[in-house]
């Protein structure tokens, strides 16, 4: 059997480039005991791999020239050695850029079953770490609080729109700010939210302050630079602002975020800022699936995908969520599910 897969072949400065990866076919080595064969379905494309790419340690190490690309995603057991996984599973786990991803249980990330009932897709969007990033971001380090308003960066994208709507089952007010009329309509018409602001057309600042005439009290910051530094000016005393990244730096070589001229505000309005990753929150992840599924179930929280189809896409898809090509959760189908039940929920 054939695994395909897409290796760093080049590191790149600024977008990713066309010779940026690799494409390699490789036979695939039988499998030894303990291990199990997974098949890869859909791939989750997420910012932070591009930070992956930089040669400067951070809380992964980078990725090496050479080395099969990393990302995670959702796939079907096809074949197993292991007491733990059987032909036909579900799972989700780092499968990496390929088509089929040799397993052994001990992965970092371990691999897990998909819960019966949960779609491959949204076992890595609303119901995978998209949804719980928004959900401990939004509730454990924002703290809403009824009537309050809360206004959300990249509110279009796939952390931020399962943010804007959580915050507004906890009955908030909701602003959300992405980059296109369409995309501020879909969030203001299908997800509910209060007003939404197109940050490429509008004056931020000035916006904010038209919508939110009693201030912002959280601010799910998706974004950081110029947008972080126009929210804070509208900051409420003891507001809250979850850093939960900074896509605007481009996660590149050298990427710095512009400097915040509204720093002088933190101390008079008691503003907390406090940075987080979901994965801080792993004991708690049963649960707030558990309250997510409960949400998605009873249609209060909605998700949509955007799909590029083939392994090959992968780089595009990379370079298209900092370009804002999404709307919603970036996937890229690798193959069909065979599986009944488990294929797209899109
Ligand atoms: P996403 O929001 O689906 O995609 C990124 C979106 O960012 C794009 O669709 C684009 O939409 C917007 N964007 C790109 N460049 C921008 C710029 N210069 N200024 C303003 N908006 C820009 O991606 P995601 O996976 O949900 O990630 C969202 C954020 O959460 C990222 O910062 C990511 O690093 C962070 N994150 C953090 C954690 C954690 O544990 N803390 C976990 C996962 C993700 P527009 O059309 O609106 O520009």
């Amino acid at each position: 059997m054939k695994n395909h897969l897409l290796r760093l072949a080049r590191r790149p400065h600024g977008p990713i480039e066309e010779d940026t990866f690799a494409m390699h076919e490789e036979e695939l080595p039988p499998l030894r005991e303990g291990q199990f064969l997974v098949r890869t379905i859909y791939l989750s494309i997420d910012p932070s791999l591009r930070g992956q790419l930089v040669d400067v340690p951070s809380y992964v190490p980078p990725v090496q020239i050479g080395e099969t690309m990393r990302g995670f995603g959702a796939g079907e057991v096809v074949d197993s050695r292991h007491p733990g996984f059987a032909k036909g599973d579900s799972v989700t786990g780092s499968l990496g850029w390929q088509t089929y991803c040799v397993a052994s249980g001990n992965e970092t990330r371990p691999f897990r079953k998909v819960t019966p009932g949960t779609s491959l897709v949204q076992a890595v969007s609303v119901l995978g770490t998209t949804g719980l990033t928004a959900y401990f971001g939004l509730l454990d380090i924002g703290r809403p609080k009824p009537d309050e308003t809360v206004v959300v960066s990249g509110a279009a994208g796939a952390t931020g729109s399962v943010a804007g709507q959580i915050a507004k089952i906890a009955g908030c007010r909701v602003v959300g700010i992405a980059g296109s009329a369409d995309k501020c309509a879909w969030l203001t018409g299908e997800l509910g939210l209060d007003a939404a602001i197109n940050y490429r057309e509008e004056r931020v600042g000035r916006r904010l302050r038209e919508l939110c005439p009693r201030g912002v009290d959280v601010f799910f910051d998706n974004v950081g630079g110029p947008i972080l530094d126009s929210t804070i000016a509208c900051m409420n005393v003891r507001g809250r602002i979850v850093a939960c990244g900074t896509i605007s730096t481009g996660y590149g070589e050298g990427s710095r975020a512009d400097p915040i001229q509204n720093y002088f505000l933190f101390a008079p309005r008691r503003i907390r800022m406090e940075g987080f990753l979901v994965t801080d929150f792993q004991d708690r992840f049963p649960a707030a699936l558990d309250a997510l599924s409960g949400w998605v179930a009873g249609g209060r929280l909605k998700s949509r995908e955007t799909v590029l189809d083939g392994l090959e896409q992968a780089p595009r898809a990379l370079r298209e969520i900092f370009e804002g090509k999404n709307v919603g959760k970036m996937l890229v189908k690798v193959a069909s599910a065979a599986s009944a039940g488990s294929s797209s929920g899109s």
